[in-house]
């Protein structure tokens, strides 16, 4: 038996819940009790590695060993993680593929790799309180991530062996968790301040239907920005008073801790005692702190959230006067100030029933029961969080779904040539709000070939772009007068290869303390998951080409091998792999040798 699962991947704190008694309830871990595990990585001289809270506690002493903060870097280019990476313990190392490299103890690992090995400590943990294997999970990804970085996410997922249901945004987890599809109609800001990010999103429910109006946020904003401000306040104090030290590395870490310790603390009390004890480095001090002057220097931070938050409302559409409810999410939500703010800002107070920490964890577990059926009556419409478009004359953008549309959706939009008797087009995907095509990220290009000859301006080219519920893109560029089409899938990549993700799973499977029967199970599934991808592939090309009888057959062993990946038992895998190959190769072979001779005697796909 297995079970899915619901997944916060958070930038300081992940958690993972399931739906039980109509709810989404986090799991401890049954070792330590604790259901925050820390989103922290570190690499220990044996080639093991450290997850969570214990890889937390020692961070002071280990701080060149210790990894924090890497979904900040999930799907970035090494230029891109080189540049997030200030104020972090680690380096970024470029290893000339294109991937931004960590190191944890004697490797070299991606984003994808280190979030894998949080992922996996959720998914153990969870198989242990469960009894049962966990497979399958819904994760949470912050609304405006891109698709470089929701396919990282996917990534990071297949490595620590679990399949990715959905990804959810979290602003809809929260709105999940707090049962706000039970509003008949209404409007919902739900306002995400945590330790790295802050997240703001309105959003519109109406008979159990959610629709994302506007998001908006900083990916660099957030608890660890009050606490780099007290930390920097505490050793000023202490040089003040005559506190001779070095600001080393560790002493930066010690009074950040210092000062996050200082800072929860204070949204219980009015005054706490603060202690900076570092004795090689000569530091020692003790001082008190208030909450009056943790307020002080953590106000900039929120008044930039709620700058961000008018923004996003403004994107929407809204007036503060037209919401009904605000939800609060993120564990910096706890501190009095945020919440007084927020309640002056949107006019109400805040909901803040349940652990803010918890709740997206919660709302994935919802989402996950959704699923898998076992919970009815509620629908997810997600948004697509940047524009999309081409590149037309001149270098600029042509937008065809604007940012913040529901998804799925379709978008078609006439283009023409600007050459006489131009033949061909190409058309190159864009995402990004930039009007600029150098300055957005480019997803793909391709040719429409065959165009009808004709003076410029005549031809009339449709392109239209599909995005579907799990916001991949599908474009089709179409010779209106021949009807000539091409059409792409735009997989996301999050610069990791399909084979560098093969091999990462199987060379992870050769480090730590995994034996031969998890690594041949690994093996059979990525080979597996290799041939069912390959062979849909191929059928799909020219189905006309094999019988209904056939077409059935295929289908149901591959069907079947489908279902025995997600099984442990990898001589299964195989047998099914043998039984798919007896059935799909010969058909396979045919169809290669059909689209071989069709180019040979001249016809080819465009059929002109
Ligand atoms: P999250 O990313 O949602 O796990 O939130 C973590 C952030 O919440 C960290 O910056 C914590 O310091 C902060 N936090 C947790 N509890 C409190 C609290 N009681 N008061 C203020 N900040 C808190």
């Amino acid at each position: 038996m297995t079970r899915m699962v619901g997944i916060d991947l958070g930038t300081t704190n992940s958690l993972v819940a399931i739906f039980r008694g109509g709810r989404g309830e986090v799991l401890a871990d049954p070792a330590t009790g604790s259901r925050m595990c820390p989103s922290i990585v570190r690499g220990e001289t044996d080639s093991t590695v450290t997850v969570g809270e214990a890889a937390k506690r020692d961070r002071v002493a280990r701080a060149r060993d210790t990894v924090a903060s890497i979904k900040r870097m999930m799907g970035k280019s090494v230029a891109e993680a080189q540049a997030l990476v200030e104020g972090l313990s680690y380096a970024i190392s470029d290893v000339g593929d294109g991937v931004p490299r960590v190191r944890v103890g004697d490797r070299l690992l991606s984003p994808p790799e280190i979030s894998a090995l949080i992922l996996k400590e959720l998914k153990d943990r969870a198989s242990a309180a469960l009894g049962v294997s966990v497979e399958r999970a819904v994760i949470t990804v912050p609304a405006y991530f891109d698709d470089r970085e929701r396919q990282a996410t996917r990534d990071a997922a297949r490595l620590a062996g679990l399949k990715v249901a959905r990804l959810l945004s979290e602003p809809t987890a929260a709105c999940l968790a707090y049962g706000l599809e039970k509003i008949p109609s209404g409007k919902i800001a739900v306002y995400d301040l945590g330790g790295g990010t802050f997240d703001v999103s309105i959003l519109k429910v109406k008979d159990g239907l959610f629709e994302v109006l506007a998001i908006n946020g900083d990916t660099r904003l957030g608890g660890d920005d009050i606490d780099a401000a007290i930390a920097a306040r505490l050793l000023e104090r202490a040089k003040l008073e005559g506190a001779q030290f070095d600001r080393t590395l560790r002493v930066e870490e010690a009074a950040r801790t210092a000062a996050e310790n200082a800072k929860i603390a204070l949204s219980a009390d009015v005054e706490v005692s603060v202690t900076l004890d570092i004795p090689e480095a000569g530091l020692r001090w003790t001082g008190t702190l208030t909450r009056d002057e943790v307020e002080s220097i953590a106000r900039p931070v929120i008044e930039r959230t709620l700058k961000l938050s008018g923004r996003a409302l403004r994107d929407s559409g809204l007036a503060t006067s037209d919401l009904d409810a605000v939800a609060l999410v993120g564990g910096s939500t706890r501190m009095p100030l945020v919440r007084q703010r927020v309640e002056a800002f949107f006019g109400m107070p805040p909901r803040s029933d349940l652990d803010p920490d918890e709740v997206v964890a919660m709302g994935a577990a919802i989402q996950a029961s959704v699923i898998t059926g076992e919970s009815r009556g509620i629908t997810l419409l997600d948004v697509s969080p940047l524009s999309l478009g081409i590149e037309t004359m001149g270098g600029v953008v042509a937008k065809i779904i604007p940012r913040n549309s529901t998804l799925p959706t379709a978008v078609g939009m006439e283009f023409t040539t600007h050459v006489d008797g131009q033949r061909a087009v190409l058309v190159h995907v864009l995402q990004g709000e930039r009007e600029l095509a150098k300055d957005n990220r480019s997803l793909a290009r391709f040719e429409l070939r065959g165009i009808a000859p004709a003076p410029a301006g005549i031809p009339r080219v449709e392109v239209i772009f599909t995005l579907d519920a799990n916001g991949i893109l599908n474009v089709l560029a179409r010779d209106k007068k021949t009807g000539l089409a091409h059409d792409v899938d735009v997989r996301p990549t999050s610069g990791l290869t399909d084979e560098m993700v093969e091999r990462m799973l199987i060379e992870g499977m050769t480090l730590g303390a995994a034996d031969l029967e998890a690594r041949l199970l690994v093996e059979a599934r990525v080979e597996g998951e290799k041939l069912l991808r390959q062979s849909r592939k191929v059928i799909a090309q020219d189905p006309t080409l094999i019988t209904p009888d056939e077409a059935s057959q295929v289908d149901a062993v591959l069907r079947a091998l489908e279902v025995t990946i997600g099984t442990d038992d990898h001589r299964a895998i195989r047998r099914a792999m043998e039984t798919a190959d007896a059935v799909t190769v010969p058909v396979a072979q045919r169809l290669m040798d059909r689209n071989i001779a069709s180019f040979l005697t001249g016809k080819n796909v465009d059929g002109d």
